[in-house]
């Protein structure tokens, strides 16, 4: 038996090994990969779930690794966080999204309404520079703040929550809108909600999973629709992946969403030849 525990002694210490190298190394990749943008963005669509047209695409960043091949986010956007780079990350995929999405509405005739969503972290929002950079993206790229959702959870409204109703209402006067993401998940923010000029809640893919299996689940999404309804926001699923699911959401009164049952995230060169038409 001690051999044994030992051996697993052993084994977890090198696993521990394998994964401290792993972190460190992405970690000093990092910081290169930046210099190098060796980032890409990958956009999946949005629709409106009662006409089934295209509304817009959400941005989602993937790391172009010289060894790894193509990471995604959930492996190094926790390091990116802790390492502070985040902020460069997350200004570098604002400025792309906008020039794309910019890019395309000048391009197909369809995309004038279309909006570009993009994901920002807790620090984003704790720097200064944030409404700067916005502004300079904003005249830069030529893209109206109409055409932009900005993506924030709602740990990150808890913070500081006077700092947070002054940025947002910075954000809210260029006519962007701000969109809750996974929400339910985290802590609940009812008591601000109705403070800040928040105009959409993304009810998250657990939730969307769950829908047919659980009765329970039925009606935590019922109730964050009801709540949008009265909060007079809008509200999108994501992860649809079934057309159960699509057919219970629109059921229960959701009006946009987006999943692998409608498409994945794409290169913009997919999301041309699949979506746009000159
Ligand atoms: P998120 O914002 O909740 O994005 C949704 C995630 O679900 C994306 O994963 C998307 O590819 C995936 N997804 C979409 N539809 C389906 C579906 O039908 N089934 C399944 N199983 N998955 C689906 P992704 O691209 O790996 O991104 C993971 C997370 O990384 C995002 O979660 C977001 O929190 C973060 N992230 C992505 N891009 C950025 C960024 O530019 N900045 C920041 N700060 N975070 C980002
Ligand atoms: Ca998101
Ligand atoms: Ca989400
Ligand atoms: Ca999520």
């Amino acid at each position: 038996a001690k051999e044994k525990e030992h051996n697993s002694y052993k084994f977890f210490n090198a696993m521990m090994h394998t994964q401290m190298l792993n972190r460190l190394t992405l970690e000093t990749d990092l910081y290169k990969a930046l210099e190098q943008e060796e980032f890409i963005i990958h956009y999946q669509p949005v629709f409106d779930l009662i006409d089934d047209a295209l509304v817009g695409f959400e941005a989602l960043v993937r790391w172009q690794h010289p060894t790894h091949g193509l990471v995604f986010p959930d492996t190094f956007i926790p390091i990116a966080e802790d390492t502070r780079l985040i902020t460069r990350l997350d200004n570098w995929v604002f400025r792309q999204a906008c020039q794309q999405m910019a890019h395309w509405q000048q391009n197909f005739p369809n995309c004038s309404d279309l909006k570009i969503s993009i994901n920002l972290s807790a620090q984003d929002l704790q720097t200064y520079d944030l409404i700067d950079n916005i502004d300079t993206i904003l005249t830069q790229t030529g893209l109206e703040g109409r055409s932009i959702i900005i993506e924030i959870t709602e740990s990150m409204l808890i913070e500081d929550i006077e700092k947070t109703v002054d940025i947002l209402a910075q954000i809210e006067s260029r006519n962007i809108q701000i969109s809750i993401d996974d929400f339910g998940t985290g802590y609940s923010s009812l008591n601000y909600l109705h403070r800040l000029p928040v105009n959409n809640l993304k009810i998250d893919r657990s939730f969307v999973t769950q829908i047919q299996e659980e009765n329970r689940n039925c009606q935590v999404v019922n109730t964050i629709i009801a709540l949008s309804s009265q909060l007079e926001l809008t509200s999108v699923a994501e992860g649809i992946e079934r057309p159960q699911q699509l057919q219970k959401l629109k059921q229960l009164g959701c009006r946009f969403g987006q999943g692998y049952l409608f498409s994945k995230p794409l290169s913009p060169a997919d999301i041309e030849t699949n979506f746009l038409s000159r």
